[in-house]
């Protein structure tokens, strides 16, 4: 099995021919893709084309850290019942990104937290974005982690030592 963990086909770069990049994926031998939303928008969009692709295309719901200022209380909770429905394998993406910091650290920090928890309640696997943040992702989740599984993406750190003990 061939999964794709990581593709933003909800995205309006696809807006032309999403449906034939998805089918020129599974012709090519990918045999699941995981579409992350990056917001309450796009992880919509994301539940709506893993709908429209059953046992296909799955979904993450998430907000991304470039986009951590739109998280809400409410957005978490529609998260929670988003996470409800089967076609919902995944709680991400979220994370901590330094690099562009489009959101302010504080904010990020606190918004990543919450996701640990929405994981932990939905016992759903994290998808993790980490740029120039290993050592805060690490310190939140050697806090707030324990027991959650998931994978790291955009990681250019070596820290993964560090992680694992
Ligand atoms: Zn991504
Ligand atoms: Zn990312």
């Amino acid at each position: 099995m061939l999964v794709d963990s990581h593709a933003h086909i909800d995205t309006s770069r696809f807006q032309n021919d999403r449906e034939a990049v998805i089918q020129a994926a599974f012709e090519g031998g990918v045999t699941r893709i995981v579409d992350p939303g990056c917001d309450l928008a796009s992880s919509r969009v994301a539940l709506a084309l893993a709908k429209a692709h059953p046992g296909a295309v799955f979904a993450g719901v998430g907000t991304h850290p470039h986009d951590a200022t739109t998280y809400t209380d409410e957005v978490g909770m529609l998260y929670r019942q988003m996470a409800r429905e089967p076609e919902v394998v995944a709680i991400g993406e979220f994370g901590l990104d330094y690099f562009r910091m489009l959101s302010p650290r504080e904010v990020q920090r606190a918004v990543f937290c919450a996701h640990l928890q929405l994981a932990r309640e939905c016992d759903l696997p994290c998808i993790i974005h980490v740029r120039d943040s290993h050592d805060d992702v690490i310190e939140l989740l050697r806090a707030h982690g324990q027991g959650l599984r998931g994978v790291f993406h955009c990681f250019s750190g070596d820290t993964l030592r560090q992680i694992c003990c």
